[in-house]
């Protein structure tokens, strides 16, 4: 074959792959850009496991009609301006990729109104081309609706597991969103029926009694250490609510939720021998650092995250659950002892 330059929907397809693995991954998406749009509702739907249908409303910032089309092109952001920008930037998103990755597999609806503006504007595509632009009442805010996920891609489609695979994935996105976002109210609904409803009052605790019951809620250590431009907060659990995996271990580092094998073991080792091999404690932390210090343009996704001093994160986490749990020893023994 001679050389030749692929065509921009073949690209978006490619590049889609990167971005958007399962329905999990466009309800993070859609979520994110909610939330960097200072939504403080947000709502969640999904069908099938968000196979046949996924549809996340906000009452953010809304998008000017003229800018929807630009929205959906490839590295079109109003995040970002430069490269240096990624080493500030405080928004979830800066790479300009995941509309035009949704619409690049699935059918794709979106209905906007920015606050000031006299009507809203909706815009459907197919494959990533446009179908329709039209004006349309709504209310403040944004909703996205991504129907047939990978319905001209069949050959990833038939990677998706079935729908109540999928549904516990998105599920379990949605309660990271939650923890991660106790500034806002979010609400899942699968199928038709709500999975569960935050308030968006800021309690953390509020948000783990949610999602995770009386159980876990009645035993949580609270967490607070500052050192040299680090900070961490939130709640870990007793001892005895310990996991079999580490499903449990919530994380978010300046804003953003991650998985980062670095601050697990902080974590782990900072239980020691209160905790058993092969099990995993329960933990909601929030970690504020320099920005300049993490990098999160390793992956599309960002999950992953490159520190320029793991060790003084992994020391400083270390101590603060080491701490947390040893105050929670005293304060039993001077009980004993009474
Ligand atoms: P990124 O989030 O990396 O900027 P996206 O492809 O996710 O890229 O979105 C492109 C642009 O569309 C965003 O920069 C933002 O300006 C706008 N946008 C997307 N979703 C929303 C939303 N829910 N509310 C307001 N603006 C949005
Ligand atoms: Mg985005």
């Amino acid at each position: 074959m001679s050389i030749q330059l692929l065509d921009e929907s073949t690209i978006n397809k490619i590049a889609a792959g990167e971005v958007i693995e399962r329905p999990a991954s466009i309800v993070k998406e859609l979520a994110e850009n909610a939330i960097d749009a200072d939504a403080s509702v947000i709502t969640i739907e999904i069908r099938d496991g968000g196979i046949a249908m996924i549809r996340v409303t906000d009452n953010g910032s809304g998008i000017a009609a003229d800018e929807v089309p630009t929205a959906f092109l490839r590295h079109a952001t109003s995040k970002i301006r430069t490269a240096e920008d990624i080493y500030h930037v405080q928004s979830l998103g800066f790479r300009g990729e995941a509309l035009a990755s949704i619409a690049a597999v699935a059918r794709i609806e979106l209905i906007t109104k920015r606050r000031d503006a006299l009507t809203g504007v909706r815009y459907t595509a197919e494959g990533g081309q446009q179908t329709a632009l039209e004006e349309i009442g709504a209310p403040a805010g944004t909703t996205v609706i991504a129907r047939d996920l990978f319905f001209n891609t069949p050959v990833r489609r038939g990677f998706l597991k079935a729908a109540v695979t999928e549904t516990a994935h998105v599920a379990a996105l949605a309660e990271e969103l939650a923890l991660s976002h106790p500034e806002v109210s979010i609400r899942f609904l699968a199928n038709g029926q709500s999975r569960f409803h935050t308030s968006g009052n800021r309690e953390v605790k509020d948000i783990i009694y949610q999602l995770y019951g009386r159980e876990i809620a009645t035993k949580l250590l609270p967490v607070e250490r500052e050192e040299k431009g680090l900070s961490v907060h939130g709640f870990i659990g007793r001892p005895e609510i310990s996991r079999g995996s580490r499903a449990l271990e919530h994380y978010c580092i300046n804003g953003r939720y991650i998985k980062s094998p670095l601050l697990s073991k902080a974590i782990e080792d900072g239980y020691g021998d209160r905790m058993m091999q092969h099990n995993f404690p329960f933990a909601v932390l929030f970690l504020t650092t320099k920005p300049e210090v993490v990098d999160v343009n390793v992956h599309p996704t960002k999950r992953e995250v490159r520190f320029s001093d793991g060790q003084a994160l992994y020391l400083f986490l270390r101590a603060a659950v080491e701490e947390a749990l040893q105050r929670a020893e005293l304060i039993r023994l001077s009980a004993l002892s009474e």
